[in-house]
């Protein structure tokens, strides 16, 4: 395995932000870490890049234990969520940084800063200052700034944040297909699902410090490990059936009808949302969520009784 994360522990004042946690990274593979605030993605990730010191575990990287060394001896490359690129440097300059550690002749830096910046989609703004670019462009500098170094593992951690919604699916496009073109391995940390499944090869599911589920993105979506993932991963209509059973059901796998077969409920609200109508229904003293085609057109009233109904293989079993 290439990255390994053995059992890793870190506290603060006492109490669990990481428990335990192992994870295994293929070279070449992009795995996200994904989960609410606060379960310990960003330590994590602290802890890979050399931040944080593990108070328990190891992380081993392409054969070496690199626990114990400091961020600059690790061939690791972070790009955090404020960029942290300097304000009073060029473009150029920023990209190169990593570079003058690794004692790289000036002609030569310069000259792998400029193409780093083409395959950025940034090329002839070298000369910029950081304040002259848009968000966006920034992010690009900070991919290119940690790129450059040829980094084993590249670490992200949260880094289309402070983007618009618009620009966070560019640019998330963008960093799968650099991560590709590289084939670099990468851990990215998310807290939005969505990210998460787009981009990854392999998802890794946290709460409270744990790491619950790990799968390709189909597998952590289709079949949730427990209730917190379903509900977490996509929305989930958690569904207790006749049989005692409870299954989690995604609201794009509901079917609404007037009549026939399934669960009694009584329409309390519905949303447009361009491409999808989202249709709320109390039943058995829930709110089951039904996203039927947009095109579809309003079909039913407030108050109105309807059957909810679902194919059996699109419901993941929690408990019998
Ligand atoms: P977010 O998405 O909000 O960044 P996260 O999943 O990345 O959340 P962490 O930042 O890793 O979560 O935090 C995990 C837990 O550790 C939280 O309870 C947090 O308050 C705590 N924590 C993190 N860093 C520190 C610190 N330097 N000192 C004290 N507590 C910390």
């Amino acid at each position: 395995m290439y990255l390994r994360l053995e059992r890793l522990d870190k506290r603060f004042d006492g109490t669990d932000a990481v428990r335990g946690l192992s994870l295994d990274v293929e070279r070449g593979e992009m795995l996200s870490l994904l989960g609410p605030s606060g379960c310990g993605k960003t330590t994590t990730l602290r802890m890979v890049g050399g931040f944080l010191r593990p108070d328990g575990g190891l992380i081993v990287l392409d054969g070496e234990d690199i626990t114990g060394l400091p961020p600059e001896r690790r061939p690791t490359a972070t790009v955090f969520q404020s960029y942290a690129l300097f304000p009073h440097m060029t473009v150029l300059r920023n990209v190169i940084y990593g570079l003058k550690f690794r004692k790289v002749p000036r002609e030569e830096a310069l000259a792998a800063g400029r193409a780093m910046l083409e395959k950025v989609g940034l090329p002839g703004a070298g000369g910029k200052t950081i304040d002259q670019l848009s968000g966006g462009e920034q992010q690009r500098v900070a991919l290119a700034r940690a790129l450059i170094v040829r980094p084993k593992v590249l670490l992200l951690d949260e880094p289309l944040s402070n983007l618009d919604a618009k620009l966070r699916v560019r640019m998330r496009g963008e960093i799968r297909r650099l991560q590709r073109e590289f084939g670099i391995t990468a851990l990215y940390v998310t807290h939005d699902q969505e990210e998460a499944l787009a981009l990854s090869d392999r998802v890794a599911v946290m709460e409270r410090g744990r790491i619950i589920q790990t799968g390709t993105p189909r597998e952590v979506y289709g079949a949730a490990a427990n209730s917190f993932v379903a509900d977490f991963i996509g929305r989930s209509n958690i569904l207790t059936l006749e049989d005692g059973s409870t299954v989690a059901v995604h609201p794009e796998d509901i079917r609404l009808s007037s009549g026939g077969e399934g669960m009694e409920g009584v329409v309390s609200d519905h949303q447009f949302k361009g491409a999808v109508i989202t249709w709320f229904v109390e039943a058995g003293g829930r709110t089951v969520e039904a996203d039927v085609p947009g095109r579809s057109g309003d079909a039913w009233r407030t108050g109105e009784r309807v059957r909810i109904s679902f194919e059996r293989e699109s419901a993941t079993l929690l408990r019998e």
